[in-house]
């Protein structure tokens, strides 16, 4: 159920909608029975329990949350306790240094490496095990994906793969290099939800992996072996 602004409280998590896949994200949350609100401008930020921030283009992204003023009040709301997500675009955002860039609003302590894999057409679908967020392999998508290249004190790496780490966690931010919204998944928007102290549906609704993948689809299907 996507609630209106006024309706919400700390039981509500809310899906960043400046730019990137925000409907995706909603529908995850929708189908696990968490009440999730589309984030637009900075009076929607309060009496959240969590954030996601898309994937999208991290320069577009941060340029438009400065000019609609959302950054400060991200900040502002990160020190009463909201969660974040950042999901590629949004791990880029959150992280705490870019390589060879600015940083925008750091609160994770991960060094991330934009594009990492080469450009768009470099894209890949795989599918990894990840204990911590779900006990069957789930399927990941990277689009232009970034790579996290160095974690610090106090964040756990949730799934490292030759020499790079796809998705780590701090108490507070949970940051993927991955798309889980576009895939069947539900698994890492449950344990977001789970993280933001809320109770998520523990139903799988999702078709199994093998019968899932498009084989016209634009990215190509790699076995990563992670
Ligand atoms: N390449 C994009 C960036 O650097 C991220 C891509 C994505 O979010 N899928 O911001």
């Amino acid at each position: 159920m996507v609630t209106s602004v006024r309706g919400a409280a700390k039981h509500t998590i809310g899906v960043l909608d400046l730019q990137g896949d925000v409907a995706e994200h909603l529908d995850h949350l929708e189908r696990l029975g968490i009440a999730a609100i589309r984030v637009k401008e900075s009076s929607d930020l309060a009496h959240l329990a969590g954030l996601i921030i898309p994937g999208g283009e991290s320069t577009c992204l941060a340029r438009l949350l400065d000019i609609f003023g959302i950054k400060d009040c991200i900040l502002h709301e990160f020190q009463r306790g909201l969660k974040l997500w950042g999901t590629c675009a949004g791990a880029i955002l959150l992280a705490g240094k870019v390589v060879g860039e600015e940083t925008f609003l750091p609160l994770i302590d991960i060094e991330i490496q934009r594009n990492a894999f080469g450009s768009q057409l470099d894209s890949f679908v795989s599918e990894a095990l990840i204990p911590p967020v779900a006990q069957d392999p789930m399927p990941l998508t990277f689009i232009r994906a970034p790579k996290i290249t160095r974690v610090g004190e106090g964040v756990d790496v949730l799934l490292r793969h030759d020499g790079y780490i796809a998705a780590a966690e701090s108490p507070d931010v949970l940051v993927t290099v991955f798309h889980p919204e576009l895939t069947p998944s539900l698994a890492f928007h449950r344990y977001f939800a789970l993280k933001c102290g809320l109770t998520p549906s523990m139903e799988e609704e999702f078709p199994l992996i093998d019968s899932m993948w498009n084989s016209r689809s634009w990215t190509r299907y790699t076995r990563l072996g992670f």
